[in-house]
């Protein structure tokens, strides 16, 4: 596994769990706000997995968990094996995709290696291009939205709620996961001062949230 962060303790990353993440190197998809731009190439290696089962082993009556995150964790050739060392320790697993691999959310969730997959949705699914640049994973996402919600397993969808999503974008993806149990509605930040885009006004996120609640049971904001 190439491991581009590692953070010890989280209480954020894993709702209602103190976790460890790791953050895995390389992307399949190239969002224009990403905030870990540094690990969309796959050669970013910045920390050692026997070290990290080691510090979560030592810490396991403290965590509840790992999350994986990334980049996009799916694309790990050993993440089944990694995922089994984790639980093998004790601890549970949540998982962060871009849903662009649905042959391999399906195995983990068929073998019960994650309890927690938090999915992105990026847009509505046939517009995705316009925030990753490509349009290439539609099926898989599509694939993988009808695996959460008719599944048993808990998970959360979020949104980057990105100034070039309109409301109309918003009522769209919320219909595309439509019967959800939940959406966040995520804050939108820049690093890059190149970028001219402004967050929504609150009142603007208000609306979103109203409208994609027809949708879906639970809409909720994060970061604002
Ligand atoms: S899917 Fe995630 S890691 Fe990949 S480019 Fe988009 S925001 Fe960055």
């Amino acid at each position: 596994m190439k491991i581009g962060g590692f953070v010890k303790n989280s209480f954020v990353d894993y709702p209602a769990h103190i976790s460890s993440v790791i953050f895995t190197s390389g992307c399949n998809m190239n969002c224009w706000y990403c905030h870990n731009k540094q690990l969309i190439p796959d050669s970013q290696e910045s920390a050692n997995l026997d070290n990290i089962l080691d510090f979560i082993t030592s810490r396991k009556n403290f965590l509840d968990g790992v999350v994986i995150s990334g980049g996009e964790p799916t694309l790990q050739l050993d993440l089944k094996e990694v995922i089994k060392k984790i639980k093998s320790i004790g601890l549970k697993v949540k998982l962060d995709t871009n849903g662009s691999n649905f042959e391999i959310l399906k195995d983990l969730i068929d073998n019960n290696l994650v309890d927690f997959v938090a999915m992105d949705i990026k847009a509505p699914v046939d517009q995705y291009e316009k925030i990753t640049g490509t349009n290439a994973f539609n099926k898989s996402i599509r694939q993988c939205i009808d695996l959460l919600i008719n599944g048993n397993i808990d998970y959360e969808f979020r949104t980057t709620y990105a100034p070039n999503l309109t409301l109309d974008d918003i009522e769209n993806l919320a219909k595309d996961i439509k019967g959800a149990k939940k959406l966040m509605l995520q804050c939108c930040r820049f690093d890059n001062e190149k970028v001219a885009y402004m967050p929504h006004k609150p009142s603007v996120v208000q609306k979103a949230v109203e409208i994609a609640s027809k949708y879906v049971k639970n809409v909720g904001t994060r970061g604002y």
